[in-house]
């Protein structure tokens, strides 16, 4: 299976997706499904968020990660946190990845949980290594507005230059909703010597409350044309998700034109919506589904 340093080496623009295990007792199936339906889209690959939102199913991720790639072909990777973990948790997802042939990871520090005790792993940049050395092909995650508990933008860039000089080869940003904040980081990026390929995470947003939930969590701005669809469509969920929908694709459209090194889609394990994206990004490349 091909490592995604490889998918950016031989693929222009490669368009991925983002799922989450699905929350509750058993989750395999329901996964199964979501795959099946993110499948015939083709996509590069599919990231495999790790316990996201405190969902608890952390130990489902490299088993779906493992269904994507044998049950359809599709390079797969593997998010994994280390913050509250030591070292011998993670030694022994490494060797679970390992035997379940994922080849790729995207190594994160995750969320602080209030009061929990410091551990093995301050930053994603001390996880890296132990990845790369275990064989993996290691992405990390980048914040075109900054992060959240970071005061300052080139601050923020420095720390992810830190990754790249970890091992990491790929980068996946945080959603963002203005291409130009995302311009203007590519720039702070190249004139920090970053160089690996960083790949643009763009989320449709579908409601109202979800939408006031992430950018919450992550700090993200809303440009006023989200603000004014927000309040056009405010009493039609439908008419919001549509609108959420082609919003996305407009940005992708935009990104692709504008040279970005790859399109990640937060499919929200809706293949309706991953397909909606990659329609349009296709449509506007030239290349069909079918490719
Ligand atoms: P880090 O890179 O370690 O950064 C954390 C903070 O520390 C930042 O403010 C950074 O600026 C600062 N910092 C870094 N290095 C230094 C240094 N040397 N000195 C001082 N400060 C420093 N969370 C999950 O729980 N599961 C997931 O699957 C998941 N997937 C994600 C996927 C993507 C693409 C993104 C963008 C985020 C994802 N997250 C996920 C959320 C992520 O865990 C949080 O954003 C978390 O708060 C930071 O993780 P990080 O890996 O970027 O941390």
């Amino acid at each position: 299976m091909k490592q995604i340093s490889d998918v950016f080496s031989s693929t222009y623009q490669p368009i991925s997706y983002e799922m989450f295990p699905p929350k509750g007792d058993l989750t395999l199936e329901q996964a199964r499904e979501v795959v099946a339906g993110l499948a015939p889209c083709q996509p590069d690959f599919i990231s495999v968020t790790y316990s996201a939102g405190g969902s608890g199913n952390s130990q489902a991720t490299a088993q779906i990660a493992q269904m994507i790639q044998d049950e359809h072909g599709i390079p797969a990777v593997a998010h994994l946190t280390c913050i509250n973990t030591t070292l011998h948790d993670i030694d022994g997802k490494i060797a679970e990845m390992r035997e379940r042939g994922v080849r790729n990871v995207l190594a994160l520090r995750g969320d602080r949980v209030p009061g929990a005790e410091a551990t093995d792993f301050r930053y994603a940049k001390d996880l890296i290594p132990r990845l790369v050395d275990a064989g993996f092909c290691v992405g990390a995650a980048a914040y075109p507005e900054g992060h959240i508990e970071c005061d300052d933008i080139r601050t923020s860039v420095e720390h992810l230059k830190e990754k790249q000089d970890a091992g990491a080869s790929f980068f996946v940003t945080q959603l963002f909703f203005d291409n130009e904040c995302f311009y203007r980081f590519r720039d702070l990026c190249d004139r920090a010597g970053i160089t690996v390929p960083i790949t643009c995470g763009i989320m449709p947003f579908m409601s109202k409350s979800q939408i006031s939930r992430m950018v919450f969590m992550c700090g993200a701005s809303l440009p006023s044309p989200v603000i004014k669809l927000l309040a056009k469509y405010e009493d039609s969920d439908e008419d919001l998700r549509r609108a959420g929908v082609e919003y996305a694709c407009g940005q992708l459209v935009d990104l692709a034109c504008h040279g970005a090194e790859g399109l990640h889609v937060y499919a929200m394990n809706k293949p309706e919506v991953a397909r909606a994206c990659t329609e349009a990004i296709r449509a506007e490349l030239g290349t069909s589904m079918g490719r």
